[in-house]
């Protein structure tokens, strides 16, 4: 696939913060700090996004709110992948109405993969006039700009050029927390998966240079992050359109390199591209976690052909057979989609055998949703959704119990969990999770939160562990 490499010029990232700076003041006039509110729908690269949208919301001056009666601007990052998702965010914005008819002032933009499909974004413009900034994911860092052109016009502003997208670096962050960070190390997606809009609304695969991810990698060690997830759509593609001589496995053996006690976490890990160095290089790295998000997606050849997912069940099967080989104690999770279009009850059956084959720690499961514009949308589909519904239910029931008895073999063992947030509840008011990333419910004191520590598991159900602590720090 013919596709040039854009990097954008830091000095135009330059521009844009001082933009943000020229804003402050601006977005509310009344003298007192600004409130803006962020919220995030769909992946982690979203997640990941948003932080962006914040970093350059606090250049901005803003504090931040979650209540959109206080916020004076509103910024809704978008998910396009199934229509469940879209569905729920015009259902907010419309709901925005009342928020801003409370403050006429309030500044509302939509922004992400829901508004770069243009038919999204021509919906938005003609029934949604409460909305006053739309862009797609490519717009992102211009984010600034497009707002003060809101401020100087009092125009509405949509922006959603298409493009195969761009690498910026030396855009502001504001992570949430201090425990977990994510971190981008490379965009879009070259796979064409045919039920998946991701490709169209985020362009193609670009990777970050190594060194840009390291400097990132190694600021937030020092800055006490102990939880890294690298984020990609497919990041076992990770530098195949860099020409350099490094892969996915050789960046986690160099971030592995960075001094401080701390997990290398990654997703997604696209079957085709996983191979026996990754597996091998996780083993090595004693940083690297033992878990591994591989989405098989259907269990059947036939489906997985007309899915263009480029493996068999097979060889699937083989994959994991070989990650387990070199890590006996790996979680495995999956994404599973049911109903994809003319998947037969006989095809069906055999995603439940895979599954029970596998014996997945978790799984997520999600019903076929027509995305306008892939193949998969003109492909005949005799099943109703009720029938969709049934193969739903019973794939969750086997998911849940197997997720169940995969935990109860974790009662009366004690493991090295890291403590990642307070739950607001009584009994158990610590959440931590397992090297494999297993969420484990404790009772201690919250100066714990940031740190390792040992657990006895004391109980279990389908969702997560129990356990008391055994040793401190
Ligand atoms: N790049 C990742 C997944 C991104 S989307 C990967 O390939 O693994 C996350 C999940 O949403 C997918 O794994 C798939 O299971 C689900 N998904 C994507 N498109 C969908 C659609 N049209 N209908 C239902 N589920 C979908
Ligand atoms: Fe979508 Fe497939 Fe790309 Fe994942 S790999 S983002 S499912 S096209």
């Amino acid at each position: 696939m013919a596709y040039e490499r854009k990097v954008i010029d830091i000095s135009e990232v330059e521009k844009q913060l001082e933009i943000c700076r020229s804003l402050r003041g601006r977005i509310c006039e009344e003298g007192r700090q600004p409130l803006a509110m962020v919220d995030t729908y769909g992946c982690q690269q979203n997640e990941a996004d948003s932080e962006k949208l914040r970093g350059y919301l606090a250049e901005m001056g803003c504090g931040f709110t979650q209540d959109e009666f206080e916020a004076d601007i509103i910024v809704i990052n978008t998910c396009a992948v199934r229509e469940h998702a879209e569905m729920r965010v015009l259902g907010n914005v419309g709901a925005l109405n009342h928020s801003k008819k409370n403050k006429p002032r309030q500044i509302i933009a939509v922004c992400g993969c829901m508004v770069q499909q243009q038919h999204m974004a021509d919906k938005v413009k003609m029934s949604y006039p409460v909305v006053d900034l739309c862009f797609g994911p490519h717009e992102l860092w211009r984010f600034p700009e497009h707002l003060k052109r809101y401020l100087d016009k009092h125009k509405r502003v949509f922006e959603t050029s298409q493009q195969d997208g761009c690498v910026i670096e030396g855009m502001p962050l504001k992570r949430d927390g201090k425990v977990k960070a994510w971190l981008s190390i490379m965009y879009g997606c070259n796979n064409f998966c045919t039920y998946c809009v991701v490709p169209y609304v985020r362009g193609r695969e670009r990777s970050r240079q190594p060194e840009d991810i390291i400097r990132e990698a190694r600021q937030l060690v020092e800055e006490g992050y102990k939880d890294i997830t690298l984020l990609g759509q497919n990041v076992n593609s990770y530098g195949k359109d860099l020409g350099l001589d490094v892969d996915f496995a050789d960046l986690i053996r160099m971030i592995n390199d960075i001094p401080g006690d701390f997990l290398i976490r990654f997703m997604t890990s696209h079957p085709k591209d996983a191979t026996e160095k990754l597996f091998k290089t996780m083993a090595e790295c004693e940083k690297c976690a033992h878990q591994l998000h591989l989405p098989v997606q259907a269990g059947n050849n036939t489906i997985l052909k007309r899915m263009n997912r480029s493996y068999t069940r097979e060889k699937y099967l083989e994959l994991v057979k070989l990650a387990r080989s070199y890590m006996p104690d790996l979680v495995i999770t999956t994404d599973i989609i049911v109903g994809f279009p003319d998947e037969s009850d006989e095809q069906f059956e055999d995603t439940i055998s895979l599954c029970e084959e596998v014996r997945y720690d978790g799984m997520f499961t999600f019903i076929y949703s027509k995305r306008v514009g892939t193949p998969a949308a003109s492909m005949p589909d005799p099943y109703t959704r009720a029938q969709k519904q049934l193969h739903f239910d019973k794939l969750m029931d086997v998911s849940n119990r197997i997720s169940g008895e995969k935990h109860k073999e974790y009662e009366g063992k004690t493991l090295r969990v890291l403590v990642d947030g307070t739950t607001g509840k009584d009994e158990y008011n610590l959440s931590s999770r397992t090297n494999g990333g297993r969420l484990v419910h404790l009772k201690g004191d919250e100066s714990l939160v940031g740190q390792f520590v040992d657990v006895e598991i004391t109980s279990s159900n389908n969702w997560a562990l129990y356990g008391v602590v055994k040793t401190t720090p």
